[in-house]
């Protein structure tokens, strides 16, 4: 079982449920970038303050601030597996991952591409009801995942690390998919 794993997808796809489903089952650390963004807002702190009205709007926090948590939570990990999902974001995100990794001596074994059409995704996210979840922010997500996220697919081709699998279907099947690509 590969056991450093990287999630990419469009906003929407499920990341978020298989990755702790997959973190839950194989004791791996699940670092979700949004997940800690959504903390520090709910808590208030000058980080927390300074991402808001950004996540709001659908668009993408500084690289600078992702990075930050990031490497805190990377470098505090005691030897277990890890997940990381909704990070990295952009090319530069990536490349600023690989020094990181390296110096931790541990790099990624996989990178997981969960895909879905559009349309299923809108309705996903309508249905979540999250701040950042009405119509236009979503088109906004979906904008952005294209332009900024989207080139992250050819960068870990390239590299022989991505898997895609396709996201439709029961929570329980998806689940099972990522599972069999990964052992
Ligand atoms: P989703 O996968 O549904 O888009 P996330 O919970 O991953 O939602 O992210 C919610 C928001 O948090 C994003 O729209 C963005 O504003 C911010 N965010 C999360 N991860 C990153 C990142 N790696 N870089 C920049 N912004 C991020």
């Amino acid at each position: 079982m590969k056991t450093r794993l990287l999630f990419l997808g469009p906003p929407g796809a499920g990341k978020g449920t298989q990755a702790a489903r997959i973190c839950d089952s194989n004791g791996m650390k699940h670092l979700s970038t949004g997940d800690l963004l959504r903390t520090e807002v709910a808590a208030k702190s000058d980080l927390g303050q300074e991402a808001e009205a950004v996540m709001n709007r659908g668009e993408l926090v500084s690289d600078k601030l992702v990075l930050a948590i990031v490497e805190s939570q990377m470098k505090a990990l005691s030897g277990e597996g890890w997940l990381l999902d909704g990070f990295p974001r952009t090319v530069p995100q990536a490349e600023a991952l690989e020094p990181l990794l390296n110096e931790l001596k541990q790099p990624i074994e996989a990178v997981v591409l969960l895909e879905l059409d559009d349309a299923v995704l809108i309705t996903r996210m309508l249905s979540r009801g999250r701040a950042d979840d009405n119509e236009d922010v979503i088109r906004n997500r979906l904008e952005v995942y294209r332009d900024k996220t989207a080139p992250l697919i050819s960068y870990y081709q390239n590299k022989g690390l991505l898997i895609s699998v396709p996201a439709q279907g029961s929570v329980e099947e998806i689940t099972e998919r990522i599972t069999k690509v990964l052992s």
